[in-house]
């Protein structure tokens, strides 16, 4: 087999893997020993599955890669989150970002090489798209920060929040997912697993019917057509009504809150029209609102709002019943915060 055409190991579920196995006459219980290498004892190369006999690890590798991890920088900000730019196969590259905060370690990652959604006030997409990540691609990142993660502290959350949109890779984001959340796997809980999208309404509905009880979060950014649309092209194909008619839809088939994220912006996203508006969109809807202070992307003219007209804004919104908390952002000092992340310190 040619290296274009092989898989990674990777990119394989338990039961692609038996059968694999079972096609090279090989015993199907070796998949799950294979997987509890990879997944649960961290390996990063087919030397490391130490129980296995020679001749099979010669064959996995003559079958598939294991792509290494290739780290071009890694960054440190003064409030201990950290950010890993990864080198890919083919000269591309993506970031994940670690955040340790109180009580819990998330991990930021990245689902597509560049994003095609244009949100006019986000790094990511301002290079374009490039091309989708593998599941394989989606996991590395996540088994090596979980790997980065272990001096004492245990990888606890993941958010899908780094470069791309991750509905818009949506089966490699499910192959990925099942193999951090199963049992046969990584074992992290599906509801410490968000996903974050900018509004790909027949993708939210496909994951409302799917069977993964996952954390979802919607880039809101806007309180009605028009100042949607000022931020997010994404809102001309997919209007704010139709998202809202997918949450429902997500929101009554898991039993799970949902939260909006919300950019705050002056006088765009923060406005006084905006939290009566919000209300209304809402319309006791189950959900929660995150409120992100806007991190200056140069290519933007935005302005974040002075604290004092932040901690207003939310008061507004919960003074109305809507619950609101707003995030700290974490890494500006190493562009690693919301939005940030666009390989400002290796090629563009
Ligand atoms: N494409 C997905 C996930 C990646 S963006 C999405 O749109 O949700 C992750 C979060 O960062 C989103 O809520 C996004 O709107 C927010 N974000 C992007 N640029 C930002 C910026 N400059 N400041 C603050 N938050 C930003």
């Amino acid at each position: 087999m040619t290296d274009t055409l092989k898989k990674d190991i990777r990119d394989l579920s338990l039961a692609e893997l038996k059968s694999y196995l079972v096609s090279i006459k090989e015993k199907p219980f070796r998949a799950q020993q294979i997987f509890d290498w990879i997944y649960k004892k961290g390996a990063v190369s087919f030397d490391e599955l130490l129980n296995l006999p020679q001749p099979l690890k010669d064959r996995l590798s003559a079958d598939f890669l294991f792509e290494p991890i290739n780290i071009a920088t890694e960054l440190t900000s003064e409030d201990g989150t950290r950010k890993f730019l990864f080198d890919l196969t083919d000269a591309q590259q993506v970031d994940s970002v670690l955040i340790p905060t109180k009580g819990r370690t998330t991990a930021c990652i990245s689902t597509q090489v560049g994003s095609k959604f244009g949100c006019r006030f986000c790094a990511s997409g301002i290079g374009g798209w490039k091309r989708n990540l593998t599941p394989a691609e989606i996991l590395a990142q996540v088994l090596h920060v979980r790997k980065e993660s272990s001096d004492g502290r245990i990888l606890s959350h993941i958010v899908f929040m780094g470069i791309g949109e991750p509905l818009d890779n949506y089966d490699n984001l499910i192959r990925a997912v099942d193999l951090i959340n199963g049992k046969e796997a990584m074992e992290l809980g599906a509801r410490k697993i968000t996903v974050s999208t900018s509004g790909v309404v027949p993708k939210i509905k496909m994951l409302a019917a799917q069977n993964v009880q996952l954390e979802l979060a919607i880039s809101l950014h806007g309180y009605d057509n028009p100042s949607r649309n000022v931020l997010m092209p994404v809102n001309k194909k997919y209007p704010i009504e139709e998202l809202m008619s997918a949450c429902r839809e997500y929101v009554a088939n898991k039993k799970r809150v949902i939260t909006f994220e919300y950019i705050m912006i002056k006088g765009v996203t923060v406005t006084p029209a905006a939290p009566a508006a919000l209300k209304k969109l809402f319309n006791g809807i189950k959900c929660k609102m995150n409120l992100i202070p806007y991190n200056k992307v140069d290519e933007f003219a935005h302005e974040c709002p002075s604290v004092k007209e932040m901690t207003a804004f939310r008061d507004a919104l919960e003074k109305l019943g809507i619950h609101a908390t707003m995030r700290t952002p974490r890494g500006r000092d190493v562009g690693a915060a919301c939005g940030q992340l666009r390989h400002v310190h290796g090629k563009k």
